[in-house]
């Protein structure tokens, strides 16, 4: 699933990109899947996008906005998949479920995976509502650590969810959370803080606190500098550079810190890989 750096580097390729281009049309494509969600029905995209011109791509959190003049956007939510850029002439992937032609014969297209959603705002969804993952952006000069310690208190402890569940929150769980992180990058700022995912929120100390926020914006800014991970696609279909430390494929491996050997937990419907000795 697509994790901040990847909406980062997404939007700002969009906007490099796509700008100054205008829609010819939209349709779906050759696939169909249930669970790719639009707000309106495929008649209003077409009449709306129609003849819209690009004026530029942002991201929030996860969340990617194409914007079309100031009165419509594209919103990208909550997903996974590739969105693919296609100049005149190149041929189309074989398989995709969303497409997008520009009026100089460039395309965009869509392949889901898992899940994802593809909403249409006009001005007074743009006006009322600010974002669908909203919450604090990390690296934002609003996500101190002041404030991480606010959400820390303020998240819900009935539930139990521990650190990692914290760190993955939506705006459905907690108004006061970090928006654009998932279960990718969780594993590997919980093992740069040296924290077990499992650990509960009102159990960590000063220490931890300090170490979790720097962790935080250490992966993030590496991974956005490194145009995501490495198991993502970018605008262009290139895979970014980003390793991931904590994953599947580190299993058995002697940690790179204490050479303890990493595991692997299932933990809040998700796999969790850590290092026994360095998180605690
Ligand atoms: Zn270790």
């Amino acid at each position: 699933m697509i994790e901040m750096p990847e909406a980062v580097t997404i939007a700002q390729q969009m906007n490099e990109t796509l700008t100054g281009k205008t829609i010819a049309s939209f349709a779906r494509g050759n696939l169909i899947h249930k669970f790719l969600w639009l707000n309106r029905p495929d008649e209003e995209y077409q009449a709306i996008l129609t003849g819209k011109t690009v004026s530029g791509a942002s991201n929030f959190g996860r969340s990617i906005y194409l914007h079309l003049g100031p009165e419509t956007r594209l919103c990208w939510g909550d997903f996974g998949g590739r969105i693919l850029y296609h100049e005149a002439g190149q041929p189309l992937p074989k398989s995709f479920h969303l497409v997008w032609e520009f009026s100089d014969g460039a395309h965009l297209t869509y392949a889901l995976q898992m899940w994802g959603g593809v909403r249409l705002l006009d001005s007074t969804h743009i006006a009322e509502q600010s974002h669908p993952d909203d919450g604090f952006q990390p690296l934002s000069p609003e996500f101190t650590l002041e404030r991480l310690d606010e959400m820390l208190d303020a998240y819900p402890e009935k539930t139990s969810k521990g650190v990692k569940g914290f760190l993955v929150a939506t705006g459905y769980v907690t108004p006061n959370h970090i928006a654009g992180l998932g279960n990718a990058y969780a594993q590997d700022i919980l093992f740069r803080a040296g924290i077990d995912p499992r650990r509960k929120t009102p159990n960590l100390s000063a220490d931890h606190r300090r170490k979790l926020f720097d962790a935080i914006q250490q992966t993030m800014q590496d991974a956005i500098a490194l145009n995501g991970r490495d198991e993502e696609h970018d605008l262009f279909d290139q895979p970014g550079h980003y390793t991931r430390l904590m994953d599947s494929r580190k299993v058995g491996q002697p940690c790179p810190v204490c050479g303890t050997a990493i595991m692997k937990l299932q933990y809040l419907g998700g796999a969790c890989y850590l290092c026994p000795g360095c998180q605690e």
